[in-house]
């Protein structure tokens, strides 16, 4: 643990701090290296490492005390997990005013001033939770920034969401370049509008949040709106029934760059595509750039008005792919880092290699592996990424029938799938069967019994034979236990 340079002062004589106590940096290290020393009795020496080393103390203004974490991530889930311990911790060492609020560490790379947008924000965000957590604390601005916050508030925009946190990789250099083209120049370009398209989780959203949050950075667009096409609808039925459709247009056709994300919501209502249309055409005759998002092509959305699909040509069309190998590396390696992990080469290999199809995946297996880590006190290694990942795959997945892994299983032995089921007791088709019986038992939660009927009613020891006879198998003969993991992977694919 990285010692505070007064570590001298620290002792039980400063339990208590009074309520008056002036906010320097020292005085917020003694009281959180307090509560570190309770906090630290009461976890595992992993999640003290893990939740509570990274987390810097700021300042102490009475019994107030503002600490750092490293990102949001880390943010929300010492919020999540620890909320209790840190609430009764922070309370016996600074009694029962005590209030704690999170700041989130700013980018290196970031300009100047995120730090202090960072601050604010984190507060902002978290403002509830932190009364939650505490009592009564109600965040309030420092005057300086209230009207960036304002700015940001109106924008709807989430600053976590940055250029510099969006990682290039050929899947999606086109939508990141245009964007960024935007952001530097919006309505300058010809790129208006710019409609990024492509499946969900790859990034459309974070690049629609990355372009507005940079536009305001840099002082290209005053006035910024991001909304979803969603929230557009619910609020323009909400202006008719309050008979306020016309500042409902005004506003949206006053903006200097409008970010409407998903806009294949739009379809059918027909009246909401309508304001839109003529929202799009003001913003556009008047050279305020616009950019949509959406999860197909503009000219394969259905239920969409042909006006609008042909406007939304008009521009640049850029779409998102999903990750390849190299991208799916780097993302992990880079949140892993970003969350205060390292995370060994060859578990980063393993969930990129078996983790293909989205980002948000990607991210989600990332989250579950440190939690099962820091939760079961275990190391990170490859047998931990197999057992989360087996998990995960599971629970993101749509369930896999019998049907399916005989399918695949002949297509990739290239034998007729009703073998399977037949009496035959040819050696290659034994081999195909048990393989069959293996995924079954692996990838399902049909009973031997299931699985059996499944083969020609055989009966659940058959079952239990073909599964040790392959489980045996994959441990001596590295060639089949390629086979048997291809195969699984692509029974996992094609259910997805
Ligand atoms: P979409 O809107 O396309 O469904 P999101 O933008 O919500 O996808 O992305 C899902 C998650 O993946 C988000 O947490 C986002 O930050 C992350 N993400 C997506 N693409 C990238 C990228 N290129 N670099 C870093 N994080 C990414
Ligand atoms: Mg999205």
């Amino acid at each position: 643990m990285r010692m505070p340079t007064d570590s001298a002062h620290v002792g039980p004589s400063i339990d208590r701090v009074p309520e008056d106590a002036v906010g320097i940096e020292t005085d917020a290290r003694r009281v959180w290296d307090a509560c570190l020393e309770r906090i630290e009795e009461r976890v595992t020496s992993l999640s003290f490492k893990t939740w509570f080393q990274p987390i810097v103390p700021q300042k102490l203004v009475g019994s107030k005390l503002t600490v750092q974490v490293p990102s949001q991530f880390f943010y929300d889930w010492v919020e999540q997990h620890y909320n209790s311990l840190i609430r009764e911790t922070i309370g016996e060492v600074l009694g029962e005013n005590a209030h704690l609020y999170y700041a989130i560490a700013a980018d290196d790379h970031a300009p100047a001033d995120t730090d202090h947008n960072n601050f604010i924000n984190s507060n902002r965000q978290n403002a509830e939770s932190a009364t939650t957590m505490l009592g009564s604390a109600a965040f309030a601005p420092r005057a300086a920034f209230r009207q960036l916050d304002a700015l940001l508030a109106q924008s709807n925009l989430n600053p976590r969401y940055t250029f510099e946190n969006f990682i290039k990789g050929d899947s999606n250099q086109l939508a990141r370049a245009a964007a960024l083209a935007v952001a530097n120049n919006p309505g300058g370009t010809s790129f208006n509008p710019l409609v990024v398209y492509g499946g969900t989780g790859l990034g459309k959203t974070h690049l629609m949040h990355a372009l507005g949050n940079q536009a305001i950075a840099i002082g290209k667009a005053k006035r910024v709106v991001y909304v979803s096409s969603e929230k557009f609808t619910i609020e323009f039925v909400d202006a008719i029934q309050a008979d306020r459709v016309n500042e409902f247009s005004h506003f949206y056709r006053s903006v200097d760059l409008l970010i409407v994300d998903d806009i294949q919501f739009f379809s059918g209502k027909e009246k909401t595509q309508d304001n839109f249309f003529h929202t799009f055409n003001t913003l556009y005759q008047l050279g305020k750039q616009i950019v949509l998002s959406s999860d197909v092509p503009p000219k394969e959305l259905k239920g969409l008005d042909e006006r609008l699909i042909s406007r939304f040509q008009s521009g640049l069309t850029a779409d998102i792919q999903p990750p390849d190998l190299e991208t799916r590396i780097a993302i992990l390696r880079r949140k892993s880092e970003d969350n205060g992990f390292e995370l060994p080469p060859d578990v980063i290999d393993f969930i990129a290699v078996n983790v293909t199809s989205n980002i948000r995946e990607l991210e989600g297996c990332l989250i579950s592996l440190i939690a099962r880590a820091s939760l079961d006190n275990r190391d990170v290694n490859l047998d931990l990424a197999r057992d989360v990942l087996r998990v995960v795959v599971s629970e993101l997945k749509s369930p896999i029938n019998i049907d399916q892994i005989q399918r695949t299983v002949c297509e990739f032995f290239d034998i007729p799938d009703d073998l399977l089921r037949a009496k035959t007791r040819k050696q290659e088709i034994v081999g195909a069967r048990q393989v069959a019986m293996y995924l079954a038992k692996e990838l399902t939660h049909s009973s031997l019994k299931t699985i059996g009927l499944h083969f020609g009613g055989r009966d659940h020891s058959t079952v239990i034979h073909a599964f040790q006879t392959v489980h045996d198998r994959i441990k001596n003969d590295p060639v089949f236990r390629q086979n048997v993991e291809q195969l699984r992977k692509r029974i996992e694919m094609s259910s997805h």
